[in-house]
Order: structure tokens, then sequence, then C-alpha cells
């Protein structure tokens, strides 16, 4: 395992363990459990996807020491805004059975975020949260947040695979030593990913998988990286990379795979606003 050092001096992981889509609660608390013995220390989370609770039961019963552990939530849109950003970080503790917090995250870069920025300012300041940081922020919001807050973001998590590869928003990030974390980094199995031609020709050379080789390649580029699997077998396979280095002709291989846009999620769009704010965690 690699790691990366954030502008505020915090080491973080370059890989971890995303926990999306599992809202069962006895699969979730199996997942991370099997996660954190093959050796993830990261656990990425949110208070949308209804299983901070279950991953909380995880981090106890593994008696993995807490300071060798990165543990991520976010704020969902519901709970924008000062007051609210306060109430929603506490009862995301209540359900982690946390202290503190490593990472918070803004889950969308919508609603009262500003309020929320403020929040978790103070809240950073008190020692509760070690890094604060956003996702899905696309340029002009970053910037705009970054040159707007006393302290500007730490973490900026959007979709980053190689078909969404987002090199401009990477250098928007390292202008202002943002550190880029990759979801979706296995394009959420779209793309016929894990058997792509190039993917598995590529990997072949190192004795390793289309998969292995796409997540590689995001950390080669400096991005952190947390795939998720409910299956063991996947899971190491993913944690399996540090004993490679892609040659620079296979980077730049990689790099043609670009579409330039999501096939996930198109946050530009008045539809995907509408639809997220429309969701709600609580009542
Ligand atoms: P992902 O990690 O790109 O892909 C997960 C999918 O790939 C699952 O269907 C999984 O299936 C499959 N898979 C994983 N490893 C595999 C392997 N080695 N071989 C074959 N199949 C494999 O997608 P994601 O879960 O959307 O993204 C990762 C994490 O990012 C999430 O869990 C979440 O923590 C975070 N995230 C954040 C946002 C945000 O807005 N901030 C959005 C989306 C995701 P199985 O589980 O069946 O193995």
């Amino acid at each position: 395992m690699e790691f990366t050092t954030l502008k505020n001096g915090v080491r973080m992981p370059l890989e971890g363990f995303g926990v999306f889509q599992v809202p069962d609660a006895a699969l979730c608390e199996q997942s991370v459990t099997y996660a954190l013995s093959a050796g993830y220390r990261l656990i990425d989370t949110a208070a949308a996807y209804f299983n901070e609770a279950a991953v909380g039961a995880a981090i106890r019963k593994s008696g993995i020491p807490r300071e060798e552990l990165f543990i991520t939530t976010k704020l969902w849109i519901q709970d924008q805004g000062y007051a609210h950003a306060k109430q929603a970080f506490e009862a995301s503790m209540e359900n982690l059975g946390l202290d503190y917090l490593d990472l918070y995250l803004i889950h969308q870069p919508l609603g009262d975020y500003y309020g929320s920025w403020r929040a978790m300012e103070e809240l950073y300041k008190a020692g509760r949260i070690r890094v604060i940081g956003v996702c899905n922020f696309y340029p002009e919001r970053l910037v705009d947040l970054c040159l707007n807050v006393e302290i500007p973001p730490m973490v900026n998590q959007v979709e980053l695979h190689p078909f969404f590869q987002q090199t401009k928003a990477l250098d928007t990030m390292r202008e202002f030593s943002v550190q880029p974390e990759a979801w979706g980094p296995l394009a959420e199995g779209n793309h016929g990913i894990f058997t792509h031609k190039l993917l598995t020709d590529i990997g072949r050379k190192y004795g390793k998988t289309a998969a292995q080789t796409a997540l590689r390649w995001n950390t080669q580029r400096g991005v952190v990286i947390i795939p998720k699997s409910t299956h063991p077998e996947r899971m190491s396979e993913n944690l399996d990379i540090w004993d490679f280095t892609l040659a620079d002709e296979d980077m730049s291989a990689i790099s043609a795979l670009d579409l330039g846009h999501s096939e996930i999620i198109d946050h530009s769009t008045a539809q995907t606003a509408k639809y997220l704010n429309s969701w709600k965690i609580h009542d």
C-alpha cells in the first residue's frame, strides 16, 4: 500500500474500499470484515448508503487500532446547511460508533453547501474531523469553493476511470492542491471493463487482470481509488496492484480510452439536480 500526503500533512492510503449499493447490514458488515482482513484500511461509506452502522460494527469487531484506519463518510443534500450539517455529522458518528472521523465529504454540489462547509471547518478545527472535502465538484464549483472559504477542501471525490478520465478537472485539483479520489474506479462494471481487450492485453504483460490494470493506471496518475466488491476474491484481486508499474507506453495507450463523458451520471443537467434533490434519506 502506498500513501499520499494531503496539504494539511495527513497521510491518506492510495487505495480503499467502497460500500455503495450494499444497504443490507449483514452483507455490508461481512464485506467490510473481509476487506479489513484482506488489508484495506480506508473504508468509504455515506449517510445516503444506509450502512454506516454496519461499517462501524465491522470496524469494532476487527480489533484494528483506530489510528491505522481511515474512515470516510458523507453529508447528503437533505442535510446541507450549517445547523443541519452539524446534526448530520453527529448522527453519522453515532452510527459509525466513532469519536472522530478521518474524512468528511459533501456528497453533492447541491443545496446550501457553503453553510455545511462552515460547520465542517469548525468540526475540523475542533479536531473531530482530520480531513474535509467534497464530491462531484466539477472545476467551476470547486474553484469557487476554494476561493471563498477559510479552509479549502483537501479532497474531491469524482468519477474517474479509463472511460472517463477528467484530465482537465485533475489539473484544476492539482492547481488548488486538492487530492483527487476516484469513485467508480471500475466504471461500476460498465463498458465491458473486466474483459476489455486493451486492458486485458496490457495486464497480461504484468500477470494482472483488466481490473487491476485499470486500478493501477489511476493510482499511477496520483488518484486515490476505492473499488467496491462483495466478493472476497475480488477484494484481494483489487488490492493486489502494488507490485508492478505500468510502462509509459501502457499509460498512454489507456489514456486513449477516454470517452470524455460519463456513462453513469451527468452532473451538469437540470434533470440530475432535480433527481438528486428529490432523494431523501430520512423524514
Ligand atoms: P466500482 O468500484 O467501479 O465497481 C463496483 C462493481 O464492480 C461491482 O458491481 C462489483 O461487483 C464489481 N467488481 C469489483 N471488483 C471486481 C473485479 N475484480 N472483477 C469483477 N467485478 C468486480 O463502483 P462503485 O461501487 O460505484 O464505486 C466505488 C465506491 O466509490 C463506492 O462503493 C462508493 O464508496 C464510492 N462512490 C461515491 C460516489 C459519490 O458520489 N461520491 C458515487 C459512486 C460511488 P461485486 O460487488 O458483485 O463484486
